[in-house]
């Protein structure tokens, strides 16, 4: 229980440390580095730049920047080769927006099955792979060959970024020819978020299709044991679920192996009666 509450502080901490950190330009601060998550160099009191943004730079109309394409993966692929996709569950202020709309999905699996059965079904297991075709198609393709980029309607920069600048420059703010469109995206986006918990991470992101592939081998991750012996009994996974139904990400923990949707996030630690699911170094 101890251990429950302490993991659930420490998260909560990490997530609001990072949240502030990353609007510390309201007073003036600017590193020079990209985010190593999700979040918008358009927001008024950002401090770094949004690493995607770095990227569909770095590759438009076919000029490649080298420097600016290598400087925002080598910082993901950091941050990836250490904690994998733990970012995601203890960093990213888009991971802690999904962490406070998620009481509401939750609520729905628990009150229509419905909603229990989209995340068990097949498709939602291939939608998974849409975050790729995202990052690739929209962040990497487009802006090479049409100019057009995944920033021009990101959900984050209308959330963090134009909706801020409209309130504090009424009147002033003019709309580009993707404002419309972005519009739209970003009331599915809220609308996705308040139906399937961190449905953003799980299928669109493109900062977390990135970061994802590294929970294959990075340092840190999180492993199941579904048998612990000890010198005089063993443990052995009863096939409760707990360690399911607490999972944000939806993942069939007693048989993921290093999954890539995986955040790190310690749920189904805390979860599960026997102790056999653990944070591991190697
Ligand atoms: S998947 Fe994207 S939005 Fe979700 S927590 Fe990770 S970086 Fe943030
Ligand atoms: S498997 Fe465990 S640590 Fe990973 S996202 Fe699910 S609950 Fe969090
Ligand atoms: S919570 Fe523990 S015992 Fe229950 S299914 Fe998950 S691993 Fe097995």
């Amino acid at each position: 229980m101890k251990f429950q509450v302490l993991l659930k502080l420490k998260r909560y901490i990490a997530q609001i440390i990072f949240l502030i950190s990353a609007n510390l330009g309201a007073l003036g601060l600017k590193t020079g580095f990209c985010y190593p998550f999700f979040y918008c160099h358009a927001c008024p009191a950002a401090t770094s730049a949004c690493p995607l943004r770095a990227i569909e730079v770095g590759v438009f109309n076919g000029e490649f920047k080298w420097k600016l394409i290598t400087y925002p993966l080598l910082i993901l692929g950091t941050v990836g080769v250490l904690t994998g996709r733990a970012v995601c569950g203890w960093a990213c202020p888009i991971g802690l927006l999904q962490r406070t709309t998620g009481v509401v999905p939750k609520k729905l699996k628990k009150r229509f099955p419905i909603f229990a059965k989209i995340g068990q079904h097949k498709v939602e297991h291939y939608l998974r792979y849409t975050k790729y075709f995202v990052l690739i198609g929209l962040v990497v393709i487009t802006p090479i060959f049409i100019g057009f980029m995944f920033t021009d309607i990101c959900p984050v920069g209308v959330l963090v970024g134009t909706i801020p600048v409209m309130i504090l420059n009424p009147g002033t703010y003019l709309a580009n020819a993707f404002f419309y469109m972005a519009l739209v995206i970003f009331i599915l986006f809220f609308i996705l978020i308040f139906i399937i918990e961190r449905g953003w991470c799980r299928y669109f992101c493109p900062v977390g299709a990135i970061l994802a592939p590294f929970n294959k081998i990075s340092y840190l991750h999180v492993s199941t044991h579904l048998m612990i012996e000890h010198p005089s009994t063993e443990e052995k996974c009863i096939h409760c679920n707990a360690c399911i139904n607490s999972c944000p990400m939806g993942i069939d923990v007693p048989n993921m192996k290093r999954d890539p949707e995986c955040i790190l996030c310690g749920k189904c630690i805390e979860a599960c009666p026997l102790g056999l699911i653990s944070f591991e170094r190697v």
